[in-house]
């Protein structure tokens, strides 16, 4: 299975899911909301590494906002894959820096 394949079957899946509990028709598709569901996620994930949790928490916990974006790129009705690799190729372009002691790659616009 290549990216693309793999991609895919987690938006069909993903779908599938929305389609299950109607979340078009009950509200679960709001922008909105769905900001603040990941919102809550990451805070999952935030918690993780603050409470030093395992791998495999992190891991789930990092799923649960994956599917959200998938479920945000259904509700807004745009093509994440294709935005994914679109900004990746930018990324790739970028340089680096050490800032406050990390790496940082950034467009890094003087003010
Ligand atoms: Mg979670």
């Amino acid at each position: 299975m290549n990216s693309k394949d793999s991609y895919q079957a987690m938006l069909a899946a993903v779908q599938r899911f929305h389609d299950k509990h109607r979340l078009r028709e009950q509200g679960g598709e709001d922008m909105p909301y769905r900001v603040a569901l990941m919102a809550e996620e990451l805070g999952e994930i935030s918690a993780c590494v603050t409470k030093g949790r395992s791998g495999d928490e992190l891991a789930e916990e990092c799923a649960d906002l994956m599917i959200l974006l998938i479920g945000t790129a259904i509700a807004g009705d745009f093509p994440l894959e294709e935005a994914f690799w679109k900004k990746m190729k930018k990324l790739e372009s970028r340089t680096s820096r050490i800032v406050a002691g990390r790496v940082r790659v950034s467009e890094f616009k003087e003010n």
